[in-house]
């Protein structure tokens, strides 16, 4: 099998390194990176870069009087214990002049041959390697073993665009398209539409907001969706569910069916994976990591909680969407009436620090299925919605995403939280801000940040007491406790339904 492998940055790590190795004066500069390795059955190896060391010109990096640069020994030591130690993948930076394409030279081949079996001696079993930076461009030199190495696939810098690089233009991945989409590649060009088929997509709820999404998904000509729902229809649905006709409403179908059934009616090509099933137990949760999207559209704080986890703990973009429409309870005056598109990015403030995580919820939503259901049926009546509003949200989420995905020439605003509200006929938005001790989304050392499966999401297994879900409520309760004032319970939640 190729063993070729993704790497993957957040924006900070990736700013930082990109800053260090082109300042604007010319030369050659030196870092290393630690990755956690992600290595999942029939799919590329992953490196998710979790730390950035930069080595200082002159005192960790120097270059010889032939042009050749070469990193202290000490430097490369203390790095490469680390990395033994935290079982990271060290990675040895430099970068070249050139641009869209990029490639070691033999004198970067030589070192590596000289130097990497000693590394792979010291770090037991991890591997070691090269990274060399061209400016739009990227090349890994990877060893697995003394015997064993792989290139780059591709990398993907997840900031407010998710940007895509390879080690030369020829290594994008080109695919013919069907003629349905000639009017929008004359806008994305070739290459986006066939960024736009080479993705695996998750749609987490298929309701009113979620329904429209596959439509938007289907028609953009995605190749792959994954479509995550534990709902079947009912006939209340019909006024929201697009991917509904009045035809299914005695069968009761799930919600999931339905929505991959209409994706394959718009494009016969596309794959659908089809869960019924919710997100929040173990084993649908992980299925998102292959993903290289989430669009998040279910109404349960635990939906929110594994996928905050898995956007900081595998680097992958999401978006949340949510509409509200609350009328106060004695004057029957509406008082909420807008809808929300927050966008989820990893390291750089997360549903938590935000407090959009509510812990009363979660403990509610803790309970067994059965149990929660009643409890929160018997105590609320369902929440108002209507598709011109689900409408809004959805929109305003696949065009950022078409956007943010497949990278055009539109200047585009850094990852917020976006809300029309309804009463001002506007859009306002609210920054990300970030506790710096996040469990979650923080480059603490206890973070789940670029951990990968090095530690368990905050899932419910699917059999017994949900202890992941309550051995982690503690630190939890901490966070939200701090991230909590300022943060009206109204806003907390939102339906998508
Ligand atoms: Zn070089
Ligand atoms: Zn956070």
């Amino acid at each position: 099998m190729n063993r070729d492998v993704e790497l993957r940055f957040a924006q900070a790590q990736w700013d930082q390194l990109y800053r260090h190795l082109y300042p604007g004066d010319g030369c050659e500069h030196a870092a290393v990176v630690l990755a956690t390795l992600v290595e999942r059955p029939g799919q590329s190896p992953r490196l998710l870069v979790r730390e950035v060391h930069v080595a200082q010109d002159g005192a960790d990096y120097g270059v010889s009087p032939q042009g050749h640069g070469r990193l202290a020994a000490t430097f490369i030591n203390r790095a490469v214990v680390r990395a033994r130690n935290e079982r990271l993948v060290y990675l040895h930076v430099h970068n070249h002049a050139s641009d869209q394409s990029v490639e070691f030279s033999d004198v970067d081949f030589a070192s590596h041959e000289r130097g990497y079996p000693a590394l792979l001696d010291i770090t037991k079993g991890m591997p070691v390697g090269a990274l060399v930076f061209g400016r739009r461009s990227m090349q890994i030199d990877l060893w697995w073993s003394k015997t064993e190495r792989s290139e780059l696939k591709h990398c993907t810098v997840v900031s407010s665009r998710i940007q895509r690089l390879y080690s030369s233009p020829m290594q994008a991945p080109k695919t013919a398209y069907r003629p349905s989409v000639d009017r929008q590649v004359r806008f994305l060009g070739e290459a986006g539409q066939a960024q736009l088929a080479g993705a695996r997509v998750a749609i987490v709820g298929l309701g009113g907001v979620g329904s429209m999404i596959v439509q938007d998904m289907a028609r953009l000509g995605v190749g792959e969706l994954l479509l995550i729902d534990s709902d079947k229809l009912e006939d209340t649905n019909l006024s929201r569910v697009v991917t509904a006709f009045f035809r299914d409403v005695a069968r009761k179908p799930p919600k999931s069916k339905l929505a991959a059934r209409y994706a394959r009616q718009v494009n016969p090509s596309v794959r659908c994976e089809v869960i019924n099933d919710d997100v929040s137990y173990e084993g649908v949760a992980d299925r998102l990591v292959d993903c290289d999207f989430i669009f998040l559209c279910a109404d349960t704080m635990r939906a929110r909680l594994a996928v905050n986890a898995i956007v900081n703990q595998h680097l992958i973009p999401a978006v949340q969407i949510g509409s509200k429409i609350h009328r106060a309870e004695q004057t029957g005056k509406l008082e909420l009436f807008y809808s929300a598109v927050r966008h989820m990015r990893p390291g750089c403030g997360c549903m938590l620090c935000n407090g959009l995580i509510s812990s009363s919820r979660l403990a509610i939503e803790e309970k067994p299925d059965e149990e929660w259901r009643a409890q929160n049926y018997g105590t609320e009546t369902p929440n108002p919605s209507v598709i011109t509003l689900n409408g809004i949200g959805a929109s305003r989420a696949t065009h950022d995403f078409l956007m943010d995905f497949v990278g055009t020439d539109v200047e585009r605003p850094t990852a917020g939280y976006y809300m029309y509200d309804v009463f001002k006929g506007s859009w306002s938005k609210t920054n990300l801000r970030q506790d710096k001790d996040c469990s979650e989304c923080s480059d603490d050392a206890e973070s789940r940040f670029a951990r990968g499966a090095a530690v368990r999401l905050p899932c419910r297994e699917k059999t017994g007491r949900p202890q992941t879900i309550r051995a982690r409520m503690l630190s939890l309760l901490r966070n939200l406790w701090a991230s909590w004032i300022g943060h009206s319970a109204a806003k907390l939640t939102d339906t998508a339904q």
